[in-house]
């Protein structure tokens, strides 16, 4: 027997080179040299969590294949592509704002786009039902000719447009709950009627000034943006909130024929790059909801796609939860190890501040 989901993953991943920083910064003037905040560890820890728990032989494991550089121009600028690959062949550099390009991060690059095109090619051929694609480096902040926030190229859009064009779709919903505003996703589909973008994120966080509820779309494309900044805080209650009563019917209207989901783990309680507080239990159910939509919609075909999530020690629980999710079936991790220090935290109170974030969003897409 098959089983259901397919997992994507592979050593050249863990091998693109953020150097030294101190969360997202470089060392220099009071900053001490420290290990940059994206670094491989928290992605790493998952694939080891997947096979120390033996669940990895519940998922299908498919290895991925590079994209090209025609591929990666179906979204960004040949200009912007050069300018990464010239960095990557000689001492690295920064390839925009905060995108830090190390020696060969080029080829991982690519590879971290073909991983997504890859998960694309197995839930379309009916090879698994639904992927989970540890790529890196993420890609929801890449924009056409600059990245961004340790984004080089936008993974989900470029395997978003590779299955329009090899696949003919007509609608792909984009969901990405990263807890940073999906920018760089947005400004490549602000226009086109085809692509449902959906981002759940913390209000205010970054890009600061990105992700406003008000930026719908444009032209032919408008209303098939919508954003749902949450405030401060927001954890289980809230995204579950959100996920039920904004995106769920929304997706229903547009009836996806795949779904990609830009999965960031930074929501997570202990993130030190946001302030919300999604458990890994809570990361679970999200990917439960996200998966019945896809069922109700496109037989479960679903890709999920690693973005942030730099909490080492607690983003492997999350993902763990949301593979489950997505397999249906239960790892031997039975208990959330890290219970204790979050059972007091008020992650399933829905606050009125929170329930009005989305109830805004909810005003506007009727
Ligand atoms: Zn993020």
């Amino acid at each position: 027997m098959r089983n259901n989901t397919g997992f994507i993953c592979d050593e050249r991943y863990f091998w693109h080179d953020t150097g030294n920083g101190a969360l997202f910064l470089p060392p220099g003037g009071w900053i001490e040299a420290d290990e940059h905040g994206e670094s491989p560890k928290s992605k790493r820890r998952i694939k080891n969590l997947l096979e120390r728990s033996g669940f990895i032989d519940e998922l299908t494991g498919i290895r991925p294949r590079a994209a090209t550089q025609e591929e990666i121009e179906f979204v960004h600028r040949s200009s912007y592509v050069e300018k990464v690959k010239q960095l990557s062949d000689t001492l690295g550099g920064d390839a925009g704002e905060l995108a830090l390009v190390g020696r060969g991060s080029y080829e991982i690059a690519l590879l971290s786009a073909g991983g997504v095109m890859t998960g694309v090619d197995a839930v379309m051929e009916g090879e698994v039902d639904n992927v989970y694609a540890l790529t890196r480096p993420p890609g929801h902040h890449a924009e056409t000719e600059q990245g961004m926030g340790f984004c080089l190229f936008n993974n989900v859009a470029v395997a978003a447009r590779y299955a329009q064009k090899k696949y003919g779709l007509k609608r792909i919903l984009i969901l990405d709950w990263d807890v940073h505003h999906g920018n760089g996703t947005e400004n490549v589909f602000y226009d086109d009627p085809d692509i449902l973008f959906i981002s759940l994120h913390q209000d205010g966080n970054f890009p600061p000034d990105r992700g406003a509820r008000e930026d719908i779309g444009e032209d032919a494309g408008r209303g098939y943006n919508i954003n749902i900044p949450l405030p401060a805080g927001t954890g289980n209650a809230g995204y579950r909130y959100a996920l039920e009563k904004a995106v769920a019917p929304i997706a229903d209207q547009f009836k996806p024929e795949l779904i990609l989901v830009s999965a960031g783990q930074d929501a997570s309680v202990f993130d030190p790059l946001a302030q919300m507080m999604v458990t890994a239990q809570g990361f679970g159910e999200m990917g439960t909801i996200v998966k019945d939509i896809a069922e109700r919609h496109c037989k479960g075909r679903l890709v999920a796609c690693h973005e942030g999530g730099y909490s080492p020690a607690y983003v492997p629980f999350c993902t763990l939860r949301i593979i489950e999710a997505l397999s249906g079936v239960q790892s031997k991790v039975i208990e959330d190890p890290y219970y204790n220090a979050i059972k007091g935290l008020p992650t399933e109170v829905l606050t009125k501040e929170q329930k009005e974030a989305v109830d805004q969003v909810i005003a506007i897409t009727h």
